[in-house]
């Protein structure tokens, strides 16, 4: 599979046969695919159910046809190398593949050095390989473990002296590494497949049940400091805590003590009967009444209180931003009773560099941070509650609701809306036999049907004007959250919501940074990347063209953690060397992909491209013009992102027309305003400053889930429904001061200055609460609500 994945580059014929093999392999379990195997060795492919014959017989002709183009290829005796495995033609017949195995290099070589006492004792491990290629694959693959993994040949060292340093390390003398006692470490993350990832980089974990909850313990040393840990890692698997939802609790679970704001959270429930969470004092799902199947993250809170009391010390790593450092907080105050020394640990990339990294740099929970969170949560609740109360009761359905920043981006997408009905009309599309397509407006759909007969009837646009020009080409900045999650939608067509799971993904399972991101910065580790692509991977270091873009600050640009793109990640997912936490679906891979080539494009020289100008004339005398990219005078970050040249435009201006056949004629309804797409509507916040990039798929989401947008099936379009459209005009002429979209981005601005410890959470909160009582937001029931009674309660 691996061999057919690399020729699919070189060959056009396997390139089409493999995706399909590919596809119908990916679908089998690993019981059918072992089935497979054995009859395929034994020959008896007969006796398997016609849709595995299938399979085989189509695999049996996929490897017929890559010996016939590796011999081709190889003459006996030669070898290639094809990402990190290296075939080689023995015979006539018969090739080999190598692959390399660092895990049991890892293994074997740590047999040279021994720990005595407290030291570890230097240890010479030797490698016996003739071929160059199967050396460069073997440190290209270990470079995935240890950044620093580089080997030396035999003849450089001095044996002699060597010999001897290893003797005296054995005493004790020289060249001995002291390493500290090892510590033992509780590191609590938010999800499982995040502490999978962190368990599987430092070796094979043991496991530890707790009922549904896992840990996993490895020891973790740190080269540099020589600090050792032993470390267990185990999941919150989310927010432990939310505001109370108990009617009578304080304004919507905010209690007013005096001049004091008192948030209420309580322990978040999940209902196994719906599947949807709560947080409410009964524990009893307030949506299908369910009282028995119900998970409480106290459980979780229990296994983390008795390992925490088994660790010297609790390092909490949950995510890089506020809403991690929320639960990062929650974790701090369940666990201060019985640890005795707490910290943060911040990683933006789940690598084993960037983990050992942070625990040099262990900080205190950010309480400003947390602030901002919970301010968020309460504007959330003071907002949201009340309007949606409103909204209930007026129109008598149940599930509407408003949130602040979602009505701001409804009112984006009703304008778009009526744009697009204004500037309506009809389109025709024409395609020439040259693959060029160009498209004409016209408003009445007569019109537009009389100009594709005349076409039709002309049987060619013809070429008013023809020009070259040669041109720079420089790459875009590397992925932001609201960037990335535009391109997903136009090219991959993922919806926000289902990219940002995605990326979540990929995140946790340590192949990107975080993609939680306004920045466009790259750190010196991510130009190291680079570095290495171009120099070992594409073997082109005349096209490294390193670039920062933009200061360093708290975060980073989204871009790949090591130097493999798409499809050696497949190649190397498949054989083990990467270990993933889950299983990718080919949509991960797309958008690893996107991210992998939008990153090395920015870090590659300008490309020098030749383009070509059309001026092509319609019968009634409309003329288009078009812009070809004819090729790439000087290659460098247009090709390196994958960019697909056109057409021969020469030729077109040599025989002066384009020629059309029938088929290639269509006519469609469309306008000349595109409405939003979940994609644009992002891109917008951003521009505008409301929603942050936390919020940005979240808010669309709730967009969908009231009813007020759907979204068009064909091309991903948001189109308001006429409840959204009612729904907007009301709030907007009644809660003028609480919707607009500078009303959000006054309160997100504060929300901000809360979190880089500039204003006090109090004063946001008691402006908030000012301003909803003049609005007269505040029910009555809410404000004689004896606050001090409960609080009494709630500390006994
Ligand atoms: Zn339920």
């Amino acid at each position: 599979m691996q061999v057919l994945a690399y020729l699919s580059e070189r060959d056009l014929h396997l390139k089409n046969m493999l995706p399909e093999l590919n596809r119908k392999l990916s679908k089998l379990t690993p019981s059918e695919l072992n089935a497979l195997r054995i009859s395929l060795m034994k020959g008896t492919i007969n006796n398997l159910s016609d849709w595995m014959r299938n399979i085989a017989e189509s695999l049996l002709q996929g490897i017929a046809e890559v010996e016939r183009v590796l011999k081709s290829l190889l003459k006996v005796g030669e070898s290639l190398s094809a990402g990190t495995l290296v075939i080689t033609r023995k015979s006539d017949e018969g090739f080999y593949v190598l692959s390399p195995d660092p895990l049991t290099y890892i293994q074997a070589s740590g047999r040279t050095s021994r720990f005595l006492n407290d030291k570890m004792t230097l240890g010479l491990s030797v490698i016996f390989e003739l071929d160059i290629k199967n050396i460069e694959a073997f440190r290209r693959k270990m470079n995935i473990f240890s950044r620093n993994f580089e080997l030396k040949k035999l003849s450089e060292l001095n044996l002699k002296e060597i010999s001897n340093l290893l003797d005296s390390s054995r005493r004790g003398e020289r060249g001995v590494k002291s390493f500290r006692p090892a510590k033992s470490l509780l590191m609590i993350v938010e999800s499982p497949n995040k502490a999978r990832t962190i368990a599987w980089y430092f070796g094979r974990p043991s496991r530890r049940k707790f009922g549904k909850i896992v840990a996993y313990e490895v020891p973790i040393i740190d080269d540099e400091t020589l600090d050792t840990y032993l470390v267990t890692i185990v999941a919150t698997k989310g927010h432990m805590y939310d505001l109370i939802t108990d009617e009578g609790i304080g304004l919507h679970g905010v209690i007013l003590s005096g001049d004091e704001f008192i948030p209420v959270y309580t322990p978040i429930s999940k209902c196994y009967s719906c599947g949807r969470t709560f947080s409410n004092l009964e524990g009893v799902c307030p949506y299908c009444g369910e009282r028995l199947k119900i998970g409480r993250s106290t459980e979780i809170l229990q296994a983390l209180r008795k390992l925490s009391l088994e660790s010297e010390e609790v390092v909490i790593a949950t995510d890089p931003d506020i809403e991690g450092e929320k639960i990062a907080w929650d974790v701090y105050l369940m666990l201060k009773p019985f640890s005795k020394r707490i910290s943060r640990a911040e990683f933006h990339e789940v690598t084993p560099d960037a983990i050992v990294k942070s625990l040099r740099n262990l900080r205190e929970v950010n309480s400003a941070r947390v602030a901002a969170q919970i301010v968020r949560r309460i504007t959330d609740r003071w907002i949201g509650f009340p309007l949606s109360t409103l909204l209930k009761e007026k129109y008598g359905k149940p599930w509407l609701g408003a949130g602040r920043v979602q009505i701001p981006v409804l009112g984006w997408s009703i304008n778009r809306y009526v744009e697009w009905k204004r500037d309506a009309g009809y389109f025709v599309k024409v395609k020439g036999d040259n693959g060029i397509e160009i498209t004409y407006f016209r408003k009445k759909r007569e019109d537009a049907e009389a100009l594709a007969n005349a076409i039709m009837k002309q049987g060619y646009l013809e070429v008013h004007s023809f020009e070259k020009k040669t041109e720079e080409f420089n790459p875009a900045p590397p992925y932001t959250t609201d960037s990335l999650l535009f391109d997903a939608g136009k090219r991959l067509k993922l919806g926000a919501t289902y990219a940002m799971k995605l990326l979540q993904d990929l995140f946790e399972a340590g192949l990107i940074t975080y993609h939680r991101t306004d920045s466009t910065h790259i750190s010196n580790k991510g130009i190291q990347v680079a570095k290495e692509y171009f120099d070992k991977v594409i073997r082109r270091p005349d096209l490294f063209f390193p670039r920062a873009w933009g200061k360093e600050g708290a975060h980073e640009a989204i871009r790949p953690t090591k130097p493999i793109d798409a499809e050696e990640l497949k190649r190397q997912i498949l054989d083990g060397s990467v270990k993933v936490p889950l299983n990718f679906s080919p949509r991960h891979f797309e958008l690893y992909d996107m991210i992998f080539r939008r990153f090395i494009a920015g870090q590659a020289r300008a490309s020098l491209v030749e383009k070509a100008v059309l001026k092509l004339k319609s019968p009634e005398g409309d003329i288009v013009e078009k812009e070809i990219v004819l090729r790439e005078v000087q290659d460098g970050a247009l090709s390196v992102g994958k960019a697909e040249f056109n057409l021969n435009a020469e030729s077109i201006a040599a025989s002066g027309k384009v020629i059309v056949r029938k088929e290639m004629i269509a006519i469609y309804r469309s306008s000349l305003t595109p409405l939003h797409s979940e994609g644009s509507l992002i891109k917008l916040m951003k521009e505008r400053e409301i929603g942050r990039p936390s919020t940005y798929a979240k808010t669309i989401d709730s967009l969908k889930r009231h009813g007020y947008v759907i979204i068009s099936s064909k091309r991903g379009f948001v189109v308001p429904t006429k409840t959204g459209i009612e729904i907007h005009e009301f709030l907007t002429t009644n809660y003028t001061d609480l919707v607009t979209e500078e009303a959000t981005r006054d309160l997100e601005k504060k929300m901000d200055a809360i979190e880089s410890g500039r204003d006090a959470y109090e004063k946001v909160t008691s402006e908030l609460y000012e301003k909803l009582r003049t609005i007269g937001l505040l029910s009555k029931s809410v404000l004689n609500t004896n606050a001090q009674g409960f609080l009494g309660e709630a500390l006994t």
